[in-house]
């Protein structure tokens, strides 16, 4: 088998994908998987499919072709706001998207027409995270001129948190959507198929919440592959936490000492290091490296240190542990660490 290479265990991915769908399934909230992460591998996402999710969500055009291209037969979200040079393609190959732009919403309405399609629309809105999103006083406004819109169906609002700001969907926050969800119903006599609160990180609000109130939809990705909620970053309860691994493969074993030696300057990442004098360690070279995967995101599963990393090494202190040139040692991937190594061309998906 070569190296480095992430193995996926198809199975623990399909047990947590089963076990989060009838979690939320049970307070009438409809989960979609967001398949990012895995870069639109249809090999997953046909298991995902196979747990009775229905829909597939990513923020890229380029995964969700490549689902469609594999036969996979699933509605397709598309997560990231729809680029206007995009709308064309958005159209013809994204059930629905999730938009915050009125003039992006305006073109994916021309390219429906021209499609004779309806492209479904659901608004995000800015609940203080900070990403994307209307701000809330916009949003009603904003509805009457996509209704007004041939070509597009407004189908639902949602919102992002715990993304860029940390801000935590917590029950004041997902209120808010609720609210904001029932002014829309109101004031414009339509139902909302969705009312997408958030991703992954909704977990602990849905497990303390008393009333979900009209939140009917998440969109999970983290929660899915590495088993955990991303607030905290704790494992959730059933779920399986190591459905991905990554394999390296030792190039040079040698003792030598802890602390570099010469005139110190900068080094390949552009700073001057520090290190402390342990004497003399066993280092361990492995054949990846910063171009490969994110090494911050790497625990090696067994007891040894990463030291640092280059473009194409990364340095370990192996501490009793013996290693020759050809062993492999295994690593859990946190969520940034899995996106780089799924993306990088330099790493194998070994499926099992
Ligand atoms: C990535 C993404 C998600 C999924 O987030 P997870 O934390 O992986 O569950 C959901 N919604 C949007 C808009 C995203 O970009």
């Amino acid at each position: 088998m070569s190296t480095p290479r992430v193995e996926i265990n198809l199975g623990k991915i399909a047990h947590n994908g089963s076990a989060l769908r009838e979690l939320y399934d049970a307070r009438g909230i409809q989960i979609c998987a967001v398949t990012k992460a895995v870069c639109g591998d249809a090999r997953i996402a046909e298991v995902l499919v196979k747990c009775g999710i229905r829909t597939l969500a990513d923020s890229r055009m380029a995964n969700i072709r490549r689902m469609r291209d594999a036969g996979i037969e699933a509605q397709f979200l598309l997560l990231r706001t729809p680029f206007i040079s995009q709308a064309e393609a958005v159209v013809m190959f994204a059930d629905v998207s999730l938009n915050s732009d009125l003039s992006v919403i305006e073109k994916l309405s021309e390219f429906a027409l021209k499609q004779h399609v309806r492209h479904q629309i659901i608004l995000m809105v800015e609940l203080g995270d900070l990403r994307e999103g209307l701000m809330p006083l916009d949003l009603l406004g904003t509805v009457e001129r996509v209704i007004e819109l041939e070509g597009v169906q407004l189908v639902g609002i949602g919102a992002n948190l715990a993304c860029f700001g940390g801000i935590e969907p917590d029950q004041g926050k997902m209120g808010e959507l609720s609210s904001l969800a029932q002014d829309i119903e109101d004031g414009f006599g339509l139902v909302l198929t969705y009312v997408s609160g958030g991703n992954s990180g909704n977990y602990s609000w849905f497990l303390s919440t008393p009333d979900v109130g009209k939140i009917n939809h998440l969109r999970l990705g983290e929660s899915i592959y590495l088993g955990c909620e991303p607030l905290h970053r704790q494992p959730i309860p059933g779920l399986f936490t190591d459905a991905f691994k990554l394999v390296a493969e030792v190039i040079e074993s040698k003792i030598k000492p802890s602390l570099p030696y010469g005139q110190v300057s900068q080094n390949s990442s552009g700073h001057v290091p520090s290190f402390h004098d342990l004497g003399e360690i066993r280092r361990v070279i492995l054949g990846i490296g910063l171009q490969d995967v994110l090494v911050s995101g790497l625990t090696p599963r067994a007891k040894v240190d990463i030291l640092g990393a280059s473009s194409d090494h990364i340095i370990m202190n192996t501490h009793q542990r013996e290693y020759v040139a050809g062993d492999e040692v295994a690593f859990d991937l946190n969520y940034g660490a899995l996106i780089s190594a799924m993306a990088s061309p330099y790493v194998e998906k070994l499926v099992m």
